[in-house]
């Protein structure tokens, strides 16, 4: 058995109800109703349901969307990407590959060099900052 791998009712008890929509089913969060869209401390989006890391504050930027939006995924073999014609349009649906979480879309308007914008659900991630307790005590000791 694969125990990043969980039943629909393991996940539904874990995630809260709008991680749980949007992570398992493919809702959308309102924009600028998330955690993240204005969130800019330095570290790593992970996936709420997994804890895969997906995403680095180092390619997050500010689209104006009221969505979390990045350049680049942290690394690419941990990001699925799926043509979505849901709703009349032709999009890229992006998932996590380890648990199949929906993540939210990527577009090819963002800024160079890589052009393009993963537009992610806040409730699909969690944040890891860089800047854990432990890090700050060691700096303060060293004083
Ligand atoms: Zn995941």
């Amino acid at each position: 058995m694969n125990a990043m791998k969980k039943t629909d009712s393991e996940y539904r008890e874990k995630l809260s109800d709008i991680e749980y929509q949007v992570a398992r089913k493919a809702a959308t969060e309102k924009p600028f109703s998330g955690r993240f869209w204005d969130h800019w401390d330095n570290g790593d989006y992970v996936c709420v349901c997994c804890g895969t890391p997906l995403f680095s504050s180092d390619s997050k930027f500010d689209a104006g969307c009221g969505w979390p939006s990045y350049s680049t995924p942290k690394d690419g073999n941990s990001i699925a990407e799926i043509k979505d014609q849901s709703h009349n349009m032709m999009r890229t649906e992006v998932r996590c590959v380890n648990c199949d979480a929906h993540l939210g879309h990527v577009f090819d308007d963002g800024p160079k060099p890589s052009g393009l914008r993963y537009c992610i659900n806040s409730a699909s991630l969690e944040f890891k900052s860089n800047d854990s307790e432990e890090i700050k005590k060691s700096s303060a000791q060293e004083k």
